[in-house]
């Protein structure tokens, strides 16, 4: 195909993005309001495990769940409700980031416990998590990092559903010439992540949102982002919202010296993936993290890692460490507004990976396995109960 026929064909292939990004921005218009969970009789939690890794971390993380919730299992308030088929051979076999009939069980759900799914390397294939996150309309990405010898106490807001992401298997090319990505901004999407970073920081008492961009590059896109949150951040009076670039945060947070005075951040989805992985290392490693993709309808909670495919290959699947599923798993807690039970998990954590250590997992079989992991946060939770 000549160049000429090759930019007639883009030109279409925008204008029919252009329109399907102003459509999702009228839904947005129409969103209901966020689930209370405080007043909700029946919360059904799905379950998925995975690819790797994931089916065993999420059977550790099922467990631990199971325990903590045993009288609201069996009171039928809450239901664990296990999920078949967010695996790697069945979407490739489906040809679907998220087969149907398995969107469609995830929807049945009030919110869902995801082990982590391998995105195939090239290829169209969408990733199962943007899938997901468009499909649920999960819209803030939220991790929290604390380090609390260091005075680290870091919340991330990332947009989760724009930017690069939603439009990273759209691009166009023009064969043997050039190839073109598309970014994508929207007004409220960014007004409600914006709103998302300080009502948080309002009802946690915290002073500051950093708001990380390259607005000072990505002017349009990051430029709107930056002028939306400073719009937002002016109903909030006593907070200061601060502009940071993207690099030079990245260096800050590996900076002792100003890190600690750090509190909220609110970054678009491509930054954020970054620069959490970034925290989650001060922190001591992806393992060591939870993830939540919050909307107001439905919410997703996984561990921060990937599949970890190589340590499958290598037969040592069964010494992965749940930490960061585990934290995944407190963090719904408190989504659904058991916060007594978050607490008591965060502190049986706390004791197993911190004070007392006497498990160790090293992701190896030099350490303790995944199970032996949860055993042992168990039994802990059992003694401060
Ligand atoms: P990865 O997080 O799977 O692995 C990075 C390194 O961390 C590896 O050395 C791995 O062995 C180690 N690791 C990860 N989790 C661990 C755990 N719980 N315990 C001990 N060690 C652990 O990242 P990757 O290799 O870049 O990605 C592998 C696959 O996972 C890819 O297909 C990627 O797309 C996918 N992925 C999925 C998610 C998700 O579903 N949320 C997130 C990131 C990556």
């Amino acid at each position: 195909m000549s160049y000429t026929e090759q930019m007639e064909n883009a030109v279409s292939a925008f204008r029919a993005l252009l329109k399907e990004q102003l459509d999702r921005t009228e839904k947005m218009k129409n969103a209901a309001p966020a689930v209370d969970y405080a007043k909700k009789e029946h919360i059904r939690i799905g379950i998925c495990g995975g690819d790797g890794i994931g089916p065993i971390i999420v059977r550790e993380a099922q467990r631990v769940l199971s325990f903590l919730l045993q009288e609201e299992i069996e009171k039928g308030r809450i239901e664990l409700f296990e999920i078949e088929g967010l695996t790697i051979e069945n979407r490739l076999e489906k040809k679907e980031p998220v087969p149907s009939d398995v969107l469609a069980a995830i929807k049945t759900c009030d919110v869902l416990l995801k082990g982590p799914t391998t995105t195939p390397k090239g290829g169209t294939m969408e990733s199962a998590n943007v899938a997901l996150r468009r499909e649920l309309d999960l819209y803030a990405n939220v991790r929290p990092v604390v380090v609390a010898e260091e005075g680290i106490d870091w919340i991330f807001y990332r947009e989760n559903t724009e930017g690069e992401y939603v439009l990273g298997s759209r691009g166009i090319e023009i064969e043997g010439a050039l190839a073109m990505d598309f970014k994508v901004t929207t007004d409220l999407g960014t007004r409600r992540i914006a709103r998302a970073a300080f009502e948080y920081a309002k009802n946690n008492g915290k002073k500051n949102v950093a708001i990380v961009t390259k607005a000072n590059i990505m002017k349009k896109t990051d430029g709107n982002f930056t002028a939306i949150c400073h719009e937002v951040a002016k109903e909030y009076p006593d907070i200061t919202a601060e502009d940071w670039y993207i690099d030079i945060m990245a260096a800050n947070l590996v900076n002792p010296a100003i890190r600690s005075r750090f509190e909220v951040f609110v970054l678009p989805n491509l930054y954020g993936d970054i620069i959490t992985d970034e925290a989650a290392q001060i922190q001591g490693g992806v393992g060591t993290a939870g993830s939540a993709n919050v909307g107001d309808a439905y919410a997703m909670f996984e561990a921060v890692h990937g599949s970890a495919p190589r340590m499958i290959e290598e037969g040592i699947g069964e010494y992965a460490n749940p930490s960061s599923i585990l934290k995944a798993v407190e963090m719904l807690l408190r989504h659904i507004a058991l916060a007594d039970k978050a607490d008591k998990l965060a502190s049986a954590m706390q004791i197993c990976g911190e004070t007392e250590k006497k498990v160790v997992v090293t992701g190896d079989k030099n350490g303790a396995t995944c199970k032996e992991y949860a055993d042992y946060v168990m039994e802990t939770l059992q003694k401060i109960s």
